[in-house]
């Protein structure tokens, strides 16, 4: 009988692995086995180990173990990381794994435990069910049911030459059913749709969507996705322009309309392009929550950094309820909320109604008030990461602040201190409002 007893989300079961030949790191790194026995064994990692290495391996590998000693949580990092880098077979925690270790372990990307039968025997199934049952949510598993899925099913695509108005060099484009509408003010909307199983993108970055002009021509317009990367379906967040080209079409739609979403998404606003760092300010203005939207629901963000201080700037109080809505949800969500207590700080701001802080962003920081009103420290460039979204004006005034403090703008392929996107394109004031005065 083996000397390790399985746990998996149907509580305690035998080891399947058992027979399956062990193999190490250096085994595969060395050439020294063939691809066909890479596929048969199983990989044993220490929770030390550069996983990063393995990734020409990763598709062949079929089951993978990451040892756990006694107060090093080092494993969980590893199975995120191993993940991220599309790790698609099972992932076996083994060692002293207690009862309060599985929804973490899970969370991060394991499929099973394996403790000793001496430690089964000390902590029977009865106590390890009751947690599988709390943690029946994980985003990781998600993450690659969404993420990392081969499978082209269930998004169709189609081919067109001469696409008006998209940006996007992109020719491919399907229809996604639209599940929720929620319309936040008359000029504020946002709405989910189904998410095509092969549609992956980074938290925070933007998609081309469309709905088909008077004229039949599908009209595109950029969208920042304001869901989190694991999330089973895709949100976005609306402006209504009375006579824009898309918006005066889309404030119409309703559950179960198709919208045209374009296959590819892009963009700067991800962690990737960002040094590492403690606090990372995210500047938004109207519209330009959206990235942050699904930044501040991404675990991955919490990981990163120590404090995560939202601004959201708008005209209007209702104007925030959008983001309010979001914020206050995370703090209730059972997955999320964890990650985020104490690491989430909301600071919005209302340029034309009394609020306990009113005025531009822009104003505020150079004063300083900014800081005073959220009771933060002054930025600091060795610590400080930044992420911009607003109009131009906002953008360009943000960055200023941002570079006379000594943070530089990063990309996506040169991180650095800050980076920026334009929440749309076109007309901008001294108030920083849009033509329909949003900020
Ligand atoms: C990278 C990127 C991401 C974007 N993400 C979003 C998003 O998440 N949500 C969203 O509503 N829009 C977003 N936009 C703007 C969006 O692409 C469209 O411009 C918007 O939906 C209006 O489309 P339209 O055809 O009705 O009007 P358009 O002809 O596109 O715009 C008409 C005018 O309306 C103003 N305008 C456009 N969008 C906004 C806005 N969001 N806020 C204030 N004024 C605006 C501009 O002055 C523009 O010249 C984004 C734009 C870019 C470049």
């Amino acid at each position: 009988m083996s000397e390790w007893t399985i746990i998996t989300n149907k509580g305690f079961s035998s080891d399947e692995w058992e027979g399956r030949p062990v193999i190490e790191p250096a085994d595969i790194l060395s050439s020294k086995v063939e691809i066909e026995h890479i596929e048969k064994s199983q990989l044993k990692l220490e929770n030390d180990f550069q996983v990063e290495t393995l990734k020409p391996f990763l598709n062949y590998l079929n089951a993978i173990s990451i040892n756990f000693p006694l107060h090093d949580g080092r494993g969980f990092s590893l199975a995120r990381r191993l993940r991220q880098l599309g790790y698609q077979g099972i992932l076996r925690l083994v060692g002293h794994v207690v009862v309060d270790h599985y929804r973490h372990a899970i969370q991060s990307g394991f499929d099973q435990i394996a403790i000793s039968s001496e430690l089964a025997k000390r902590i029977p199934e009865s106590h390890w069910k009751q947690q599988i049952h709390a943690s029946k949510y994980s985003y990781q598993a998600k993450l690659r049911q969404n993420g990392y899925d081969k499978s082209m099913n269930g998004f169709q695509i189609k081919t067109v030459n001469n696409i008006q108005n998209s940006n996007l060099a992109t020719l491919a484009f399907g229809n996604v059913k639209v599940t929720k509408v929620l319309h936040w003010t008359d000029q504020l909307f946002s709405f989910r749709v189904e998410r095509p199983k092969n549609f992956r993108f980074r938290s925070g970055q933007f998609a081309m969507i469309g709905l088909p002009g008077n004229n039949g021509k599908p009209i595109f317009r950029a969208y920042s996705i304001s869901s989190p990367s694991w999330d089973d379906e895709l949100e976005f967040y609306s402006i209504i322009i009375p006579d824009g080209s898309l918006t005066s079409l889309l404030q119409h739609i309703s559950v179960s309309d198709n919208v045209i979403l374009q296959p590819k998404a892009t963009g700067t606003l991800v962690l990737d392009a960002l040094r590492p760092g403690k606090r990372l300010f995210m500047f938004a203005s109207g519209t330009g929550i959206a990235p942050f939207a699904s930044l501040i629901r991404d675990p991955e963000t919490y990981e990163k950094f120590e404090k995560i201080i939202i601004t959201h700037g708008c005209r209007e109080i209702k104007d925030l309820n959008y983001g309010k809505s979001i914020v206050d949800a995370i703090g209730k969500d059972p997955l999320i909320g964890e990650f985020a207590a104490d690491k989430l700080f909301y600071c919005p701001t209302v340029t034309r109604e009394e609020f306990h802080t009113k005025g531009r962003i822009t104003d505020l920081l150079e004063t300083g008030q900014f800081f005073q009103n959220f009771h933060l420290a002054a930025f600091s460039p060795d610590t400080d990461r930044a992420m911009i979204c607003g109009s131009i004006e906002f953008n360009d005034n943000i960055k200023t602040i941002l570079g006379d403090v000594g943070l530089n703008e990063g990309s996506n392929n040169h991180p650095a201190e800050f980076v920026q996107e334009k929440a749309f394109v076109g007309y901008s004031n001294k108030d920083i409002s849009g033509p329909s005065g949003l900020f």
